[in-house]
């Protein structure tokens, strides 16, 4: 059965409708890529999935029970130990060392620090930076960022990873490498990916695409 599926999800900010009934599945391990123009709503919807955002209507289903009905200490309990995010910019604590932002996840589920930062380390191995684990975020490069992102998305191996635009302040070859790492990864942990992007290149990593058109999922096919 499915990991996470939603269905009928609308959502407006003021006049604008940011999703008009949108339906969405993801199946354990699989890796979906989320298409669309700019202002489609597939921020909304991933959003609305990670249970960031409370939908207007319809449901968001994770492991057979539905998000709204847990409380909010239960949703952040999810969101720091089954789900790993991965954005675009700025997500990683520029006064913490590489090392220390991908133990970071570990350190809050109580982790202790030697062996939050021995599992970050290898974790920045396997996503090839190792070397940048003594330096702060704003001392590597965007592409070593991103791996320092993946690293710490992955690193308290969730079941969901939802990724906005992982690779959209990146040049096509780093980005290209990222997603290679990013989906193998994941695949090795069974972790599934809601991989939001604009950009085709990076949705042929995904198992499946669907296509976000005015608030609404399309699955892509001959008549689009
Ligand atoms: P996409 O990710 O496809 O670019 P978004 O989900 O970010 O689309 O946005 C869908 C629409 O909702 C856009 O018109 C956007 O400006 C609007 N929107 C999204 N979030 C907000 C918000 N917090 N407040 C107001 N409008 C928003
Ligand atoms: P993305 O590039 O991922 O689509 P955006 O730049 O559209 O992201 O939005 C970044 C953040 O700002 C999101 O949290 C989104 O919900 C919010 N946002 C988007 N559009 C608006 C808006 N018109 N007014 C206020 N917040 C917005």
């Amino acid at each position: 059965g499915s990991l996470l599926s939603a269905e009928g999800l609308r959502k407006s900010f003021g006049r604008t409708t940011a999703l008009d009934g949108a339906d969405f599945s993801i199946h354990p391990g699989e890796v979906v890529a989320v298409l669309g123009p700019s202002g489609s709503g597939k921020s909304t919807l991933l959003h609305c999935l990670a249970g960031i955002v409370a939908p207007d209507a319809g449901t968001v289903r994770y492991d057979g029970r539905e998000l709204s009905t847990r409380p909010d200490a239960e949703r952040s309990a999810l969101r720091r130990t089954e789900f790993g995010f991965v954005f675009q910019f700025g997500q990683l604590v520029p006064e913490l060392s590489c090392t220390e932002n991908v133990a970071l996840p570990l350190r809050l589920a109580g982790v202790r620090r030697r062996a939050a930062e021995r599992t970050a380390a290898e974790w920045l191995e396997r996503l090839e930076v190792a070397e940048v684990g003594d330096q702060r975020p704003g001392e590597v490069s965007g592409g070593q960022g991103q791996r320092v992102a993946v690293a710490r998305a992955l690193v308290t191996s969730p079941r969901v990873i939802f990724a906005d635009e992982p690779t959209g302040a990146l040049d096509s070859y780093s980005g290209e490498r990222v997603m290679e790492l990013l989906t193998e990864a994941a695949r090795s942990l069974n972790t599934a990916v809601v991989l939001v992007t604009h950009e085709p290149r990076v949705a042929a990593y995904s198992d499946r695409e669907v296509v976000v058109r005015d608030g609404r999922i399309r699955e892509p096919g001959p008549a689009l």
